[in-house]
């Protein structure tokens, strides 16, 4: 192993896989346990750095880390979740098929802005199976009095999972990738029902976020503080962040 490799595994925490479940065709939860969690600061949006290929010599420092936000946390029991999808095929899918309970996971924090934030009267979240779970942490953890709205898709709506609780709060549609133009057309008739501040959330495919985040501020004039984005994978980048 590279040197600068191991000393960031060295560096990184390490906590143990208690459940995996395959939670729809192509996404995967874990658990993961360990003491550090009962005392980490945490914000919903928060992220792990999560080591996928410190075992394999043969994979570069830039193949051997990728970001996953944490789905839930428990500090009482020192446990999260996690979902990862597998669309990508890369190390980080080829990790969470393979791994198993009991195995060690090593991760980093990464915090970021993509994060909780309840200062808006009604919400939109914009996403794909990648951001599902950050998405849902951030839904959960706003007050019930907040008004909610929301553009889930997959090319196969079957593969979007409930959230963590078994509730469905999200709206799921059935799209193609990149799908743009057909979120554009769902947002022009939500964005006149939503009262109050608005704020949106845009997660998972690079081309999406962009294209929304101008689309927001030159076509709706919103504030970029209303504009939440955070791309989560780029088709020409492998592991992004
Ligand atoms: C802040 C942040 C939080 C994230 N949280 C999560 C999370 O909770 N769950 C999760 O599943 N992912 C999450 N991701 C995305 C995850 O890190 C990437 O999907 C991951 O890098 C894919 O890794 P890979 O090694 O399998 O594929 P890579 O080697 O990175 O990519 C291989 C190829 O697959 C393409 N690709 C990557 N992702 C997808 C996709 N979703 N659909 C179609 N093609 C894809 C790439 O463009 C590339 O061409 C997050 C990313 C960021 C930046």
């Amino acid at each position: 192993m590279g040197f600068i490799k191991n000393v960031l595994k060295n560096l990184f925490k390490e906590n143990t896989i208690i459940l995996k479940q395959r939670i729809s065709e192509n996404a995967y939860r874990i658990k993961i346990k360990g003491e550090n969690i009962k005392t980490t600061d945490f914000i919903p949006g928060y992220f792990l750095r999560v080591g996928v290929g410190f075992e394999d010599d043969k994979l570069s420092l830039h193949n051997s880390v990728r970001s996953y936000s944490v789905w839930n946390i428990d500090k009482i029991d020192g446990t999260m979740d996690l979902a990862v999808a597998t669309h990508s095929k890369g190390v980080g899918a080829k990790w969470i098929a393979e791994c198993k309970e009991g195995d060690i996971v090593r991760y980093n924090w990464k915090k970021g802005t993509f994060i909780l934030d309840d200062t808006a009267d009604s919400y939109l979240f914009v996403g794909d199976l990648s951001a599902l779970s950050h998405l849902y942490i951030i839904q959960r953890n706003l007050p019930q009095s907040k008004q909610i709205e929301s553009i889930v898709y997959s090319s196969h709506k079957d593969e979007l999972y409930a959230d963590i609780n078994e509730s469905m709060p999200l709206n799921f549609y059935e799209l193609p990738e990149n799908p743009v133009d057909e979120i554009i057309g769902i947002i022009e008739k939500i964005v006149p029902k939503m009262t109050g501040k608005k704020m949106v959330y845009i997660g998972g495919d690079s081309r999406v976020c962009v294209t929304l985040n101008r689309y927001f501020k030159n076509e709706l004039n919103w504030n970029s503080k209303q504009i939440k984005t955070k791309p989560f994978w780029n088709p020409d980048k492998k592991g992004l962040e």
